[in-house]
């Protein structure tokens, strides 16, 4: 058999056709045109070709192209700024902060805050010591508000990541592979002994009313025979996501306040 040649260009330029027919007919509604803000911090050859190709590309789709450069050793307080700035200003749609940023600033912390539940899981993780470069991390539910940001949490951390939803088969089997195992369903008593392998670190992101109260997605007294770490519902990942909403406020504060 001969494989078919995925073919990017030509999808490529399929979607921009649409984005530029987009920005047309938003642009006639509105009476404004959508607007890129492209920042560049600092002269690296690539980085300025990469932003070169998409201001053009802005261009071409009707998107007005709003580029701020900034030198080399601009300071981490007056990039977060600019994107205030530009955050503020009702010309820009969008901001692009291309990355890599020069050595001394701290992208991460430009491009935005994590999540509060995702990085309570992660915080508890971390407060036990649960190592996760290499280890096999299973992630039950694929929510945008759950699922998937725990899941590039734990891969930008080096752990091998399965997503499982509900139509994974064999939902046992894949997450009894898993040294660290996240339930985030929303079905209570879902993940059972039979889902744990001995030694397994589990964590319950699930809170569902039932009839007999509060239940995790976890059934606690069957894991916990098994498991070397688990969260209980209430009382483990909740706290957390309350405890992290005050962290990341404080860490706007922080940005902002640099601004
Ligand atoms: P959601 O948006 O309803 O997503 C549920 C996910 O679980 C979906 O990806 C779904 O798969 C998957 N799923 C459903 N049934 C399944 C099954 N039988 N087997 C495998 N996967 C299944 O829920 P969510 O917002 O992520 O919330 C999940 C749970 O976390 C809820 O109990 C919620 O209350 C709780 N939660 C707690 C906190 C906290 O602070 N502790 C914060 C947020 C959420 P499909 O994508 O295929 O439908």
């Amino acid at each position: 058999m001969t494989a078919t040649i995925i073919d990017g260009k030509a999808i490529a330029m399929r979607v921009r056709g649409e984005v530029a027919h987009e920005v047309a007919a938003l642009t006639e509604h509105t009476g404004s045109r959508p607007g890129l803000a492209t920042i560049l911090v600092g002269d690296d050859p690539a980085s300025a070709i990469y932003v070169a190709n998409k201001r053009k590309a802005c261009a071409e789709a009707g998107i007005v192209d709003l580029h701020r450069h900034l030198p080399a050793d601009t300071k981490q307080a007056d990039v977060a700024a600019l994107i205030e700035q530009c955050n503020a200003d009702p010309a820009v749609s969008g901001i692009l902060l291309q990355l890599p940023v020069p050595k001394g600033l701290d992208g991460t912390a430009l491009t935005g805050l994590m999540p509060c539940t995702p990085r309570g899981v992660l915080e508890l993780l971390d407060s036990y010591d649960v190592p996760l470069e290499g280890a096999e991390a299973v992630v039950v539910g694929r929510s945008d508000l759950v699922g998937k940001p725990v899941a590039a949490m734990l891969l930008a951390r080096n752990a091998t990541v399965t997503m499982c939803h509900s139509r994974t088969r064999d939902l046992a089997d894949v997450c009894s592979r898993a040294d660290v195992l996240i339930a985030a369903v929303g079905v209570p008593e879902l993940i059972g002994a039979e889902h744990v392998s001995d030694g397994a670190v589990v964590i319950d992101v699930g809170m569902n009313r039932t009839d007999d109260g509060l239940r995790g997605d976890v059934d606690f007294e069957a894991v916990r025979q098994r498991a070397r770490l688990i969260t209980p519902v209430p009382g483990g990942v909740g706290p957390m996501t309350i405890a992290m909403l005050l962290a990341n406020t404080v860490t706007a504060a922080r940005l902002q306040g640099a601004a």
